[in-house]
């Protein structure tokens, strides 16, 4: 661990599991950098950050859209001397797709911010990254190729499936630095995206979330985890 506060980074946090990783996150001590498209629009996460000035910074990053990461890049610096822990959290489901009628908006977009975004920004910011910092990227058991799909969000199970294999670039890119890079699976979550049906609480998923993370090392890079710690199906 390192001696100074953990300095981490979540993205998507203005609502659902991002929030939920910055409020954990800050009651744990961290330094947190919240990043999300509309800082301006993000009350929850601004209120935060007035109770902990210090300690909670938040940046605008449209993790989808290439300048929107190089602006991001540049700025980081100025808020912190480098990062622990990045939490690619920031997602994206088209619900109701039907066979015959997918769009390439859709599944554009669904790779855009849940494959490209996370592979993509962790490159940018990889000098940014310390040695034996950890990569956390928020996947999903409706990525598997173990699974047998119904034919539910074919855009956002492409798009996690892609994610997947982006972890394990990753973890082959960032290893000789120690850089553990993981996939997790949150569960399904009571959030905007998992909806009113869904399982768990954001605070229940994200406290076993982060008892994975404290306890991955560069043995688990490349690895896809469930919220116990299982190794999950790719
Ligand atoms: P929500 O829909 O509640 O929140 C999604 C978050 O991602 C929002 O903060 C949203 O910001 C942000 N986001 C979307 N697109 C972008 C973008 N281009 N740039 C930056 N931020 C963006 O989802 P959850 O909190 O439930 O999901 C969080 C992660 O967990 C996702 O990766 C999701 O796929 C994954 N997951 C969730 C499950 C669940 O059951 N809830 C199950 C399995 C995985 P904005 O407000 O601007 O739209």
């Amino acid at each position: 661990m390192p001696q100074h506060p953990r300095r981490s980074l979540v993205t998507g946090a203005n609502r659902g599991l991002g929030l939920e990783f910055v409020r954990q996150l800050l009651a744990h001590g961290d330094h947190v950098i919240a990043a999300c498209r509309h800082p301006g629009k993000a009350t929850d996460l601004n209120r935060l950050a007035g109770d902990h000035p210090a300690r909670l910074h938040v940046l605008p990053l449209d993790v989808a859209d290439e300048k929107s990461r190089i602006a991001f890049a540049h700025e980081l610096p100025l808020v912190t001397d480098g990062i622990d822990l990045l939490v690619n959290n920031a997602g994206v489901l088209h619900s109701g797709e039907r066979w015959g009628s997918v769009s390439a908006a859709n599944l554009e977009d669904s790779l855009r911010t849940n494959a490209m975004g996370p592979f993509l920004l962790t490159q940018a910011l990889a000098t940014q990254l310390v040695d034996g910092a950890i990569v956390a990227n928020i996947s999903s058991g409706m990525s598997s190729l173990s699974d047998d799909p119904d034919f539910h969000s074919p855009s956002y199970r492409i798009s996690k499936t892609a994610l997947n294999m982006a972890t394990k670039m990753l973890a082959k890119a960032l290893e000789p630095r120690g850089i553990a890079v993981i996939a997790l699976c949150p569960g399904w979550v009571l959030t905007d995206m998992g909806g009113s049906g869904a399982e768990i609480s954001a605070s229940e998923s994200v406290a076993k979330l982060l008892q994975v993370i404290a306890a991955a090392s560069p043995g688990h890079s490349g690895r896809f985890l469930d919220r116990f710690g299982a190794t999950m199906p790719w």
